[in-house]
């Protein structure tokens, strides 16, 4: 074409309106394609936890939340989805027992990492009528909760009958049995770890997080001696007082007495079971401890606390104040972990160096490596690994019913967990 052909190009408001609709239809073709493209055939996009979390996000934006969904469908659809399953590990022991389920130490078959693997019956969950539990541990751990002193939860998966909680595998022992090994600690040691445990619970409470079952088999040390707090099982979040008055929850020497009246409780029920377990830290024994457990409910009702000579006035006035049986009254009860910070039994510590582990913990488990096994209970330790646990049931067998009782538990795996 010659350059003199050429005229002008002038687009009137016909012309313009004609390119604008040709190029809206192109765009929406465009974008349809890249759907499919995403739907159909990019693995790798599917591995990208960030992509997964976005269609997730859609998913129950669309209001799909009203159609029934099989447990496989949470697992987020197409089969390019690398969804965990029991075979993905070994289970190489069973480090301890929680009120649901065993835990387990397990090796991740494609990276040879180590994790707790903490599986529980869904049937045994159901017969108890138990479930909310175990949904408040999801939801619980669905809020992106995340401290220096509380277990990593890397993501979890269920099957027909089980479902998995894969944690980090924290080696150093559980609290309880050292103190079971030298009776009591000395008061810089037992204030150490409650003030890890003080700063844990005061970040839950931050995000409107009951912790409620705090005790000493669910303080572990990671291999520094750092305190890691466990078992979300029994967590409640927001404050449901109805719920919880008629459920078990807790073991009977740590409840707080609005527990044992089935009273509504708040978040100073936490701060009663710090005192409880600073009290057995610096004691050896449970405040209003009793072979006989109806003596025990009665002491924690109705007795006043006895402090044995030998402690500080400081240590002495923070049990007062967080074993104070009205909850109103109670250490904690104004203005929550502010409360217990500025006590005076807590004030050789540093809570910025404590929160960032600049404090040199008092006691170095001395582990060998994440195999390192010396701090657990034998007793536990030693059973045999169930075959079942590393099974894969068929989704479509007879238990479906126990699993729709789960719909919306197994979640997508952190991007970390692609990244090896
Ligand atoms: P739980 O059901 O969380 O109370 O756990 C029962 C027991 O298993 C605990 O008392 C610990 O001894 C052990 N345990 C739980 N979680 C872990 C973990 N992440 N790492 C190591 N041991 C654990």
């Amino acid at each position: 074409m010659d350059s003199d052909d050429r005229t002008p190009v002038c687009l009137d408001y016909s012309k313009i309106a004609v390119v604008t609709s040709f190029l809206t239809a192109f765009i929406k073709q465009r974008k349809q394609r890249i759907g499919e493209i995403i739907k159909t055939s990019n693995e790798r996009v599917w591995t990208c936890a960030k992509t997964i979390a976005f269609l997730k996000m859609e998913h129950s934006k669309s209001g799909t939340g009203s159609q029934p969904r099989s447990s496989s469908d949470i697992n987020l659809g197409p089969s390019a989805n690398p969804n965990a399953k029991p075979t993905d590990f070994d289970f190489l022991k069973i480090i301890g027992k929680g009120s649901f389920g065993k835990v387990m130490l397990a090796k991740r078959k494609c990276d040879g990492k180590f994790y707790a693997v903490k599986v529980l019956q869904k049937k045994a969950i159901l017969n108890r009528k138990e479930q909310n539990h175990i949904m408040a541990e999801r939801n619980v751990l669905l809020k992106n909760v995340k401290h220096p002193f509380l277990v990593g939860l890397h993501y979890s998966f269920q099957t027909s009958e089980k479902l998995y909680f894969v944690l980090d595998y924290v080696n150093g022992g559980e609290l309880f049995f050292h103190l079971q090994r030298e009776r009591s600690f000395p008061e810089p040691r037992a204030r150490f770890y409650a003030a890890e445990v003080a700063s844990a619970i005061g970040y839950l409470h931050s995000l409107n997080i009951v912790y409620r079952d705090l005790k000493p088999e669910n303080i572990l040390l990671d291999s520094q001696g750092h305190v890691v707090l466990t078992d979300f099982g029994l967590c409640k979040e927001g404050i449901e007082p109805e719920g919880t008055t008629s459920t078990f929850c807790g073991t009977p020497e740590y409840l707080a007495p609005e527990v044992l009246r089935k009273q509504p409780y708040d978040r100073t029920v936490d701060w009663w079971c710090l005192g409880t377990v600073l009290y057995e830290m610096l004691y050896g024994l449970p405040p209003f401890y009793s072979h006989d457990v109806s003596e025990m409910y009665d002491n924690i009702l109705h007795q006043p606390l006895r402090l044995p000579m030998g402690k500080t006035v400081a240590a002495c006035d923070i049990l007062q104040g967080l074993l104070q049986k009205d909850q109103k009254k109670r250490l904690g009860a104004k203005s929550d972990f502010l409360e217990i910070k500025n006590h005076m039994f807590f004030g050789p510590i540093n809570w910025d160096d404590l929160y960032h582990k600049r404090i040199t913990p008092p006691f170095n488990p001395n582990v060998a490596g994440p195999g390192d096994l010396r701090h657990f209970d034998p007793q536990f330790t030693q059973e045999a690994v169930p075959n079942s646990v590393g099974r894969t049931p068929d989704m479509s067998s007879g238990s479906a019913i126990a699993s729709s009782a789960f719909l919306g538990f197994s979640y997508a795996p952190m991007e970390e967990d692609y990244l090896t």
